[in-house]
């Protein structure tokens, strides 16, 4: 586990209400490893959402441990990217960007010129000026994403970033978002319940149960091995394969009784 970024050992939780114990995770167990981008897919209301609110330390586990490894031992940075890109309409692109920074009081000359450096590195330079509402929905989810990397997170983690996008928006949008990713080397943690979106952009897939939620499958996702190159990857079998695998495991939760 040298290269371990992030372990969930035995996690369990539950939501208390007025109508008592809801059990939402049973026995989560998974590793990450560093710069490795890992989906979780699963059938809706399972508790994919529930997942990286522990992570983040949004909630904390009723039982089980949530380990991150860091070289230096300072508490990771997690930078979060949501279905809607909460950009503020009356901030230009720009100071949207900023907005990170401003609230941590982060706005440092390095990273003001890191912020400008990635917008000219993502041709994004000449949407700097403009409103939110001027851009289109996949250019505004590249801005969310570009806000999200200003703060120089540890692991991003993504809950469903894409599903208010038309699909040709978003088979462009989560492409470009994943070579952005990759090309930052961000381990990142993706939310969906789009199996394509998981297989065409994860280096593992991890298949979860419905709720209370545990580990199903954990697939790596071995394109590259096999000599299919990005492009590639949605017209080829072994894209077919996985999707069907994920697909029939998904179908057997929805199901069973
Ligand atoms: P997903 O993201 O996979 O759709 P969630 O993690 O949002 O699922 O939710 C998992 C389960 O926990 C669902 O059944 C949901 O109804 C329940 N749940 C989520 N949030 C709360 C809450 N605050 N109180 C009680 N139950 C909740
Ligand atoms: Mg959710």
């Amino acid at each position: 586990m040298h290269n371990s970024f992030l372990r969930l050992e035995h996690v369990s939780f539950s939501y208390y209400s007025m109508l008592g114990e809801f059990m939402a995770l049973s026995d989560i167990n998974f590793n990450v490893e560093k710069g490795m981008f890992v989906a979780l897919v699963g059938p809706s209301g399972c508790g994919k959402s529930t997942i990286l609110s522990l992570i983040c330390g949004l909630l904390k586990p009723v039982g089980g441990s949530i380990t991150f490894y860091s070289e230096d031992f300072h508490a990771p940075r997690v930078g979060y990217m949501l279905q809607h890109d909460h950009l503020l309409e009356w901030r230009d692109v720009y100071h949207n960007i900023m907005l990170g920074l401003e609230i941590s009081k982060n706005k440092t000359p390095e990273n003001l010129a890191f912020v400008d450096e990635l917008l000219e590195k993502y041709k994004l330079s000449d949407t700097k000026n403009k409103k939110p509402s001027a851009l289109s929905g996949g250019m505004r989810q590249r801005i969310a994403l570009i806000r999200t990397l200003a703060i120089r997170p540890d692991l991003l983690l993504l809950d469903e970033p894409f599903s208010a996008l038309d699909y040709q928006t978003r088979l462009r949008v989560s492409g470009d978002v994943r070579d952005i990713i990759k090309s930052e080397e961000k381990t990142s943690i993706l939310v969906t319940h789009d199996i394509s979106e998981a297989v065409s952009m994860a280096d593992v897939v991890i298949v979860l149960t419905k709720s209370p939620c545990s580990v199903k499958d954990i697939i790596p996702m071995e394109f590259e091995k096999n000599g299919i190159q990005r492009s590639e990857i949605r017209k080829s079998k072994l894209f077919q394969e996985y999707f069907d695998r994920i697909w029939r495991q998904i179908q057997d939760e929805n199901t069973e009784m």
